[in-house]
């Protein structure tokens, strides 16, 4: 059914029941995202979409649209809050730009740019938590692990469904796990699936590095925004 809702005052209209953060990308209104894929289940790990919504903070992913909804995206309060939950995945992991593979790739660092974050205002904890390099095709960076689920919920073995990757711990313990077996199962396409959709540079391909060129990364040819606005998972 056809509805109407507002954001930021402008009126504009939807299906009833499609997801918030979706309805306002095919208006042009940008808001961030870190764990939810268009197209996918919403998981609502990191709240990086949050908005107000009929006065009350909400991820914009968990949000169904429904009639005469109104919207506040682009407030200043609610611009630094969403600046503020990117900068403490920055500070809470160690993201060492220039030096990490998934640069120019990576969704946390253009969402980073997107927000126009210069340094995090909480202070870094450094975290040292042991890389993986047991499967036979993927090493796990896992400092920069951000925990959004997208690898725990959509990488799955293709002959049992199973999960292939996991979270251990809690709080400042967790870390992210790989099933070495189902890992080593899995198919070179699979791999590279796995490795764009994990939003920063935790899953990495092995004997593979480095091989897109500066100014020919993805986020440099067309930006998180641009891919967003567009209908594309970036
Ligand atoms: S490894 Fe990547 S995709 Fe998986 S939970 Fe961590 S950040 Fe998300």
């Amino acid at each position: 059914m056809s509805i109407q809702i507002s954001i930021d005052g402008v009126s504009m209209n939807a299906e009833e029941g499609q997801p918030l953060v979706d309805v306002a990308a095919d208006n042009g209104v940008y808001i961030p995202t870190l764990c939810y894929q268009r197209g996918k289940p919403c998981l609502g790990t990191c709240r990086v979409c949050s908005v107000k919504v009929n006065g009350v903070v909400n991820a914009s992913c968990t949000v169904k649209v429904a009639q005469g909804m109104e919207v506040q995206v682009n407030e200043p309060e609610l611009n630094d809050m969403r600046k503020g939950l990117v900068e403490a995945l920055f500070s809470e992991g160690n993201h060492n730009c220039p030096s990490c593979e998934k640069s120019g790739r990576c969704e946390l660092q253009a969402t980073g740019y997107e927000l126009e974050m210069v340094v995090s205002r909480f202070p870094y904890r450094f975290p040292v938590r042991v890389q993986d390099h047991a499967s036979e095709k993927i090493w796990l960076e896992r400092d920069r692990c951000i925990f959004c689920q997208r690898c725990v919920e959509f990488v799955r073995d293709q002959a049992t469904g199973k999960k292939i990757f996991s979270i251990s711990g809690r709080g400042t313990n967790a870390r992210i796990e790989i099933d070495v077996d189902l890992a080593n199962a899995m198919s070179n396409e699979q791999v590279k699936q796995a490795v764009d959709m994990c939003p920063v540079g935790t899953i990495i391909e092995k004997g593979v590095g480095y091989n897109h060129p500066v100014l020919q990364r993805k986020f440099e040819v067309k930006t998180l925004r641009e891919r967003v606005l567009s209908g594309e998972t970036p």
